[in-house]
Order: C-alpha cells, then sequence, then structure tokens
C-alpha cells in the first residue's frame, strides 16, 4: 500500500541495478519513496531496472561509489559490490576498493546529509565458520590471504567503518548480514549454484555438483530479504545490528538439485566438479535477532521461491 505523501522520502539505493537492488527499489517505489538509484553498472544491468523505465518518481545516476558522491537524501541502502565468487574475483583490488571506498563515501555523505544509512554485508563475514548456525556474537573464521578474502575482508572492514562512524559521528546506521538469497534477475552466468542448476536443467545439461554436494547453504527468497531491509530501515536508533537475514531451512547441494530437477521436468544428469577453494561445508543463519527484533522471519518456501525463479529463466531473452 502506498503511504502518504508527507512520508514520502528521497532515498539512495547503490547498487541499484543489481539482482536485490532492483526488487528493493520496486519495493520502495511502490511505498511512494523517490529513489536515486547509483550503479556504474559492472554486474548490475539497466534491464534490472527496465520496467520503471520513465517513472517520475525514479532517477539512475551511472556512477563508482569509489568516488565521492554529492546528493541530498534521506536515507542510504548500500548494496553496490559485485556479489558472486566468479564477478569479485575477475578484479579483486576493485571488488576491496568497492566496500571500502564506497562504505567511505557512503558514510560521509550520510554524515553531512544526516542520513540513516544501511549497509549490505554479508554471511561470507563468519568465513567457514565453526560456529552453526551462526549467530552475531559469533566473530568469525576468514582467510585473510584466500581468493575470497577481497570480498570478506572487504564486507568486513566496510562493518567496522560503519561501526565507527556510529561510535565517532553518532550516524544512525544498519547492518545487515545477508545469507544466500535467489530469485529472478539473478545474473544467468554468475556462477551461483541456484542460477547454475536452473539455466543446466533448463538447457538440459549436467547438474554441476561441486565436491560431494553434501555441503549446505540456506535460500532465501529475495522477496522476503526485501522485507528484511525495510523492517531494518524503519527500526528507531537503538538498533543498528548487525543482524542476520536469511533463510535458515538448511539444504545440501544434492537436494537443491533434486528438486530444481523435479520443478523443471529436466533428465540433465548429476556431475562432480572440484569443490573451489575456501568453499565453506555448511551455513545456516540464526535468525533469533530479526525474528525479536524487527518481527521478521522468511515466507516464501524454496520449492514456491524456485518456481518463480524457474519462471524468470526459462522466459528469459524470449
Ligand atoms: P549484484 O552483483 O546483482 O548487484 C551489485 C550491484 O552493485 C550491481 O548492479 C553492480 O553493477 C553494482 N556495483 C558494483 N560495484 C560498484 C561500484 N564500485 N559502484 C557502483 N555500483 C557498483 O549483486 P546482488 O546479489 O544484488 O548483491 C547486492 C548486495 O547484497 C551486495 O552488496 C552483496 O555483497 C550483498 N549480498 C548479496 C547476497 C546474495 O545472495 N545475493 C548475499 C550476501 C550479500
Ligand atoms: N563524501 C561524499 N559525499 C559527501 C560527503 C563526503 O562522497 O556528501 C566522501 C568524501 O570523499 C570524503 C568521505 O566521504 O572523503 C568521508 O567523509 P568524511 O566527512 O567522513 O571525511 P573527510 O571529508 O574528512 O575525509
Ligand atoms: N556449487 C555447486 N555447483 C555449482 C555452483 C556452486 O555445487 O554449479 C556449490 C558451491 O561449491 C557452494 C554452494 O554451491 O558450496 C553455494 O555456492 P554459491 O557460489 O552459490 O554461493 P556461496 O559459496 O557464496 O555460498
Amino acid at each position: 500500500m502506498a503511504r502518504l505523501y508527507d512520508s514520502r522520502k528521497r532515498i539512495l539505493v547503490t547498487g541499484g541495478a543489481g539482482f536485490v537492488g532492483s526488487h528493493l527499489i520496486d519495493r520502495l517505489l511502490e511505498q511512494g519513496h523517490e529513489i536515486l538509484c547509483v550503479d556504474n553498472l559492472f554486474t548490475g544491468a539497466k534491464r534490472n531496472i527496465e520496467h520503471l523505465h520513465n517513472h517520475a518518481r525514479l532517477e539512475f545516476m551511472r556512477h563508482d561509489v569509489c568516488l565521492p558522491l554529492y546528493v541530498e537524501v534521506d536515507e542510504i541502502y548500500n548494496l553496490a559490490c559485485p556479489a558472486s565468487p566468479i564477478h569479485y574475483q575477475h578484479d579483486p583490488v576493485q571488488t576491496t576498493k568497492t566496500s571500502v571506498h564506497g562504505a567511505i563515501n557512503m558514510l560521509g555523505l550520510a554524515k553531512r546529509v544526516k542520513a540513516k544509512i544501511f549497509q549490505a554485508s554479508t554471511s561470507e563475514v563468519y568465513g567457514d565458520p565453526s560456529v552453526h548456525p551462526q549467530p552475531e556474537e559469533y566473530w568469525g573464521n576468514v582467510n585473510p590471504i584466500g581468493p575470497r578474502s577481497c570480498y570478506d575482508e572487504g564486507k568486513r572492514c566496510a562493518e567496522t567503518l560503519f561501526f565507527d562512524y556510529h561510535r565517532q559521528h553518532n550516524l544512525e546506521i544498519k547492518v545487515a548480514r545477508i545469507f544466500n538469497t535467489y530469485g529472478p534477475r539473478m545474473h544467468p552466468a554468475d556462477g551461483r549454484v541456484v542460477s547454475n542448476f536452473i539455466v543446466q536443467a533448463l538447457k538440459g545439461e549436467p547438474i554441476t555438483i561441486y565436491g560431494d554436494g553434501s555441503q549446505t547453504r540456506s535460500f532465501c527468497y529475495v522477496d522476503d530479504l526485501v522485507d528484511g531491509f525495510i523492517r531494518l530501515m524503519d527500526t528507531g536508533p537503538e538498533v543498528t545490528g548487525p543482524i542476520n537475514l536469511g533463510n535458515p531451512v538448511e539444504f545440501t547441494m544434492i537436494e537443491l538439485a533434486e528438486l530444481v530437477l523435479e520443478q523443471t521436468g529436466s533428465r540433465s544428469p548429476l556431475i562432480r566438479m572440484p569443490l573451489p577453494a575456501d568453499d565453506p561445508k555448511q551455513r545456516k543463519p540464526d535468525i533469533t535477532k530479526a525474528q525479536t527484533i524487527l518481527g521478521w522471519q522468511p515466507k516464501v518456501p524454496l520449492a514456491e521461491g524456485l518456481k518463480s525463479t524457474i519462471d524468470f529463466f526459462a522466459n528469459r531473452d524470449r
């Protein structure tokens, strides 16, 4: 339901042309806000917001968050950062710069205009966890020098910056630690497991199981995630996070492959491939905080979310 005109805010979404950001923009526009989408289109694409072309309350700005940005806004959602291993390892130095310089610039902007600022952090700050499921108090087990480090350590440093700006400059911050999320507008070729399996099944190609497929992930549907973002942003200044947002229902990669095969009716065989370096064995959020503080928990089961994701991939480019 649209909000009243007098509660309309001007909201900056960095990374707004990406998978999650474009869904967030859809929801914020529905609520009646004015949106400034800032994106350098490194992994995002204008087609993700094409359906909003000529929308009177959406402005798109092609800009790299590593550079300063002088605009006037009430709230900032900082999502700019490549999120899949293929993309963030393509130019790892740029990945760290995006997380760290991007955070500094957006925090500097938030400080100047006194805006609330949200950070899209990640479950990767927990690394290959030795505590399972992961509560926010767990400090993580991250390799600082491996191929995933540019992403993991960049996001960890961004969290440090958010909390230092909060303590030092009294900024109102909201840090969400996002666990694996899927849905329409995922990149078909970004190597993530849900998009890989769906694309492979639809093409009748072998489903690539890395390792023995017993590793687990918990998959959150993008609509549920966006709902969590907005609930977190709408909390009072005492709520800073970090707060886990994800779906606690765990699946092995074999179980995911079987579900995708069942739903697509595909006869693709499963094949084994080597496990990538530093690939976490298990990942599952402890969402007690999100449940108690935000009254949030995911509503869309994997079987249901997969249907709309499969529809998206099946109808893409047609
Ligand atoms: P995405 O790659 O689809 O979106 C990221 C967007 O940021 C893209 O549009 C890209 O062009 C833009 N971008 C990258 N570098 C930029 C820069 N320097 N300046 C401006 N824009 C830049 O990824 P996503 O899945 O939508 O992820 C969005 C955010 O959520 C990211 O910060 C990611 O780390 C975080 N996250 C996502 C997941 C997930 O499962 N999708 C999990 C944990 C965290
Ligand atoms: N910054 C920005 N937009 C603003 C204000 C600041 O992009 O509206 C950037 C600017 O590059 C600055 C950084 O944010 O270097 C950090 O700002 P802060 O005020 O914290 O520090 P300083 O200006 O002292 O470096
Ligand atoms: N994975 C897989 N086959 C693929 C792509 C990924 O078995 O084609 C595995 C991968 O090794 C990991 C899990 O699926 O254990 C999730 O991988 P993804 O890249 O989607 O997310 P992340 O590792 O960042 O959680």
